[in-house]
């Protein structure tokens, strides 16, 4: 499993953007980037930095899309490759296989407040797809599939706090939530237009393509 052992808000400093590690915080007025958005560290307050190789923002950019979905090198490495296969786009190719990840799934249906959250849900085994156990969190979801929390598993805090709280960051057109039942259908798979994470796919596609 993917775990950086930095600080999650380091990192969303480091890379210069929001990158919603941290559940609930992330909306509110508590969150580090907020209020300290320079970069960590000694020089990191110096405001005029030297400008970024073009290799440098596209590996600034690739780190930034890969922290987002807390994976770690060899198997964002493995969705690339895989994205190059498909037929059609890469950048937009990898950015929609991320997005159908089992973890991501869960954590846009807001039943976690965070992708890492989201993670440890669904290995500790609190969620169906179609009616059948999953525990993998880098399960592929398809267009039309249902995923939903377990009868038993209704009552984790986790879970009920995450649900009670998704209004505030909202729920995918492209997902459809059942909150009552604490399920979720997934209606279609996102088109480019509408994964609004501010990530330039074609910079990731060109660091890969040295
Ligand atoms: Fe990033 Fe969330 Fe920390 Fe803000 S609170 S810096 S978005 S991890």
């Amino acid at each position: 499993m993917a775990r950086y052992r930095e600080s999650l808000c380091r990192l969303c400093r480091s890379e210069g953007a929001k990158l919603f590690l941290k559940g609930d915080r992330c909306y509110s007025d508590k969150c580090s980037f907020e209020r300290r958005s320079y970069i960590p560290g000694e020089h990191g307050q110096i405001k005029f930095r030297r400008k970024a190789s073009d290799y440098g923002t596209q590996l600034r950019e690739k780190q930034k899309l890969k922290r987002t979905f807390g994976l770690l090198e060899k198997s964002f490495k493995g969705y690339f490759e895989k994205a190059e296969r498909q037929k059609g786009v890469t950048g937009t190719n990898l950015l929609l296989l991320l997005e159908r990840r089992l973890d991501n799934m869960v954590y846009r249906l807001g039943f976690a407040s965070s992708r890492g959250e989201a993670r440890q849900l669904v290995r500790h085994n609190h969620f169906l797809v179609n009616d059948k156990k999953v525990n993998i969190p880098s399960y592929l979801v398809k267009m039309g599939d249902k995923i939903q929390v377990k009868e038993k598993s209704r009552t984790v805090a986790t879970i009920v706090d995450a649900v009670e709280t998704v209004a505030r960051r909202g729920v995918p057109e492209w997902l459809d939530l059942d909150k009552d039942n604490f399920a979720g259908i997934v209606k279609a798979l996102p088109t480019r237009e509408e994964l609004t994470m501010p990530i330039q796919e074609q910079l990731v596609v060109e660091f890969y393509s040295k």
